[in-house]
């Protein structure tokens, strides 16, 4: 992975494809919790950042995260986009919301797998379910930032249990911003950031389709309890 990331920050850098984080688009970033530096796609040196995304099952993590990847490729922007094996509830390959959005996917195992599939263009890198991935990640990711990459990573920020999720709280930490979204609570219509598992599976890493999760808002949460009851 060492040699991959050393040798991508080598590699020359061919305009056209290049974001540069722009000083006078601050106040946009702020609002947006986004890096719009659209305007200035063609900047030299380009400087990286990293995005998170998070927020409970159903909160339209998916939705934000391939809204940005188009934008970005309507800025002519060389893109890919990342999930993990485990999540193949609706597609292999794809990713997909829960919506039906649907956006071409490179399905990796693990950390290494996904450096080695970077491209040398590649200048925004969207990454789906990043709390599957292992610990490192997280300073792979912050690597990859630090030559150049716009890194987008949408993920769970809780578990069943309630419990900040693999990775995702680190990299909440490194980012540059972080957008946290809320669902609508299936039981009472209130903002959700919790993820109730209604099947009786145990472990963190079920994926489960949406029929094995409910939105659920802080009151109607019941803590690190499997609601059987579908
Ligand atoms: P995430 O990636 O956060 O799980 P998606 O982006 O895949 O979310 O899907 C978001 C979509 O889920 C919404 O646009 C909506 O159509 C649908 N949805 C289903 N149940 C809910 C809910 N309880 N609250 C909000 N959206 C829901
Ligand atoms: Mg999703
Ligand atoms: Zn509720």
């Amino acid at each position: 992975m060492g040699t991959t990331l050393a040798r991508r920050g080598q590699l020359p850098r061919s305009a056209g494809h290049i974001p540069r984080c722009a000083q006078g688009d601050i106040s946009a970033w702020m609002e947006s919790g986004e890096h719009l530096t659209f305007g200035r796609a063609n900047a030299e040196p380009r400087a990286g950042c990293v995005e998170v995304v998070c927020g409970s099952m159903f909160s339209g993590k998916t939705e934000e995260l391939l809204r940005r990847l188009k934008r970005a490729k309507l800025a002519r922007q060389q893109v890919q986009l990342f999930k993990p094996k485990v999540d193949n509830r609706y597609d292999e390959v794809k990713v997909v919301s829960h919506e039906g959005a649907k956006a071409d996917a490179l399905a990796v195992g693990g950390v290494d797998e996904l450096v080695s599939l970077i491209l040398p263009d590649t200048a925004v890198l969207g990454i789906d379910e990043a709390q599957f991935f292992e610990p490192s990640i997280v300073t792979t990711i912050d690597q990859l930032a630090n030559q150049g990459l716009r890194v987008i990573a949408a993920g769970l920020d809780q578990d069943y249990l309630g419990q900040p999720f693999g990775p995702i709280p680190a990299l909440m930490a490194i980012a540059e911003f972080v957008t946290k979204l809320h669902a609508v609570c299936t039981l009472c219509g209130a903002q959700a950031s919790r993820s109730q598992r209604v099947v009786a599976t145990e472990g963190q890493l079920f994926v489960g389709g949406a029929a094995a999760y409910e939105a659920r808002c802080r009151r109607c949460y019941v803590a690190g309890v499997v609601e059987g009851h579908l």
